[in-house]
Parts: C-alpha cells; structure tokens; sequence
C-alpha cells in the first residue's frame, strides 16, 4: 500500500492543455474513483501516475518519494485495462505469471503468487485451463490477476468493465469489492458508470475539462454536491 499525492499536475498535448493543474492526495489503502465526461482527461490522469506518459508541469510523490523520473517499472504500480488480451496458447496461471517470468522471478515464487492472487479472485480451480474454457467474468479476472501477481503498491483500473454486459458489470463490481477488502492496496479506479463509483470507492474525485470538481465520500457528493455540474453527474442516474 501506498500514499499518491499529485500536486500541481499539468499536462498538454501541443497547444491543448488536457489537464489544468490537478491536486489529489490519495491515502494508504484508499479506494479512489475517478468520474467524469468522456474527454475530461481521466485516462491521461492514470497514463501520468504509472508513467506512460510525461508531467507537463507539476509534482508527483508515492509515500513521500518523487516519482516524476522514476520509470515505470521502478513505480511498482500495475495498470488494469478496459481491453484485455490473454495468450490464447497459455494456461490461465502461465497468463497470470507471464510478466513475473519475463522479470526472471523464480518459479517456486510466481507459483505461490499466482495460487494467492487465484483464491483472492476464485479462479484457482481453472489454473490448468486455457482462457478460451473460461467465462467472460473468469476472462476478466485473469486479467486483474496478471496485475495482481505482480503485488504492486498501487493499482490503477482504467473503465475495466465497460466492455461487459451489465450482469457481468455486477458480478465483477462484487468482485473488485472483495478484492479490495482483502488485498487493501492502494486503488484509483476510473469510472463513467456512477453505481460502480458510489458503491465502490471510498472517495469520488469527480472531473470535468481538466480541473478537479469536487473530491469528497460517495455520501457527501450526493448530498452535498458543490455545483450544478457535480449534482448533475452524480445525482441523475446515466
Ligand atoms: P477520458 O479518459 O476522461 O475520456 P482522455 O484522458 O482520454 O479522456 O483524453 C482527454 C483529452 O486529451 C481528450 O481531448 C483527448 O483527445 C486528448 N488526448 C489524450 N491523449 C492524447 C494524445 N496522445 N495526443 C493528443 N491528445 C490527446
Ligand atoms: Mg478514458
């Protein structure tokens, strides 16, 4: 588990200023979603934190550290997608420990990591199978598995369930609902769908063109909302 604190984040694309100066902290074990209008820069917000992409201007800190030059792979924060591709030639548990294996982990160690991130996610009866013998729920959570094994401070979900059908959307919702009860890492979870975010996450940071709106309890932005803009997002049912 990690602290995140954003201050000043700025980012441009040319002449576009995409996001306008965002300050956020996110505290240990914190469940945060992100919510707010297609293009409003959530992702570009995700892409900075796990480094994909650079601060324009602006400084970010993991537990105190500056991590604004630090690469990705020295941020220890794992990205889950909407888009998910699984080897279909692999196992479920060669998927899950791929990138421990390129890392050059030793087996005994991806096995234990892959078998408790597998009973975290109930998928460690289908180790042995190949991602085609599974459901699309199974499919998903083999895809946070892969993240899950590699035991980051924190994760990122960027809309990881918008390309599920709505049964499916509630069953993974209670599923990253356990996994973040006991795996207590660090979340920022982008979200357009405001179920996901009021029932989820402990804090809603809620975004419009760049700037953060309101960050508050998923109860005190609907009762409370500071503008119409956050009443309107939060409040009416999308
Ligand atoms: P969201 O995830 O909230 O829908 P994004 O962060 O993807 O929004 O995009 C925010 C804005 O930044 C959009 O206007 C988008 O077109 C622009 N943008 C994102 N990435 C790039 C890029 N690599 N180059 C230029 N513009 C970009
Ligand atoms: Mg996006």
């Amino acid at each position: 588990m990690a602290k995140l604190e954003l201050s000043g984040i700025r980012k441009s694309f040319g002449a576009t200023e995409v996001l306008k100066g965002i300050d956020l902290t996110v505290e240990h074990g914190e469940f945060v979603a992100f919510v707010g209008p297609s293009g409003c820069g959530k992702s570009t917000l995700l892409r900075l934190i796990c480094g994909l992409d650079e601060i324009t201007a602006g400084q970010m800190a993991i537990d105190g550290e500056l991590v604004n030059d630090v690469p990705p792979a020295k941020r220890g924060i794992a990205m889950v997608f909407q888009s998910y591709a699984l080897y279909p030639h692999m196992s479920v548990g060669d998927n899950m420990g791929y990138a421990l294996r390129l890392a050059g982990t030793p087996r005994e160690e991806i096995r234990a990591r892959v078998e408790k991130a597998a009973k975290v996610l109930r998928i460690d009866s289908y180790l042995d199978r190949k991602p085609r013998q599974l459901s699309g729920g199974q499919r998903q959570r083999v895809a946070i598995g892969r993240a899950i094994v590699r035991e980051p401070r924190i994760f990122l979900f960027d809309e990881p369930l918008s390309n599920l059908d709505a049964s499916l959307r509630v069953e993974m919702r209670i599923e990253i609902a356990r996994m973040k009860d006991r795996l207590g890492t660090t979340m920022v979870y982008v979200t357009h769908d405001q179920i996901e975010a009021m029932t989820l996450a402990d804090k809603i940071v809620v975004l419009n063109a760049g700037r953060v709106e309101q960050v508050g309890s998923p109860l005190a932005l609907y009762n409370t909302p500071q503008n119409r803009f956050v009443a309107g997002f939060i409040g009416s049912p999308r």
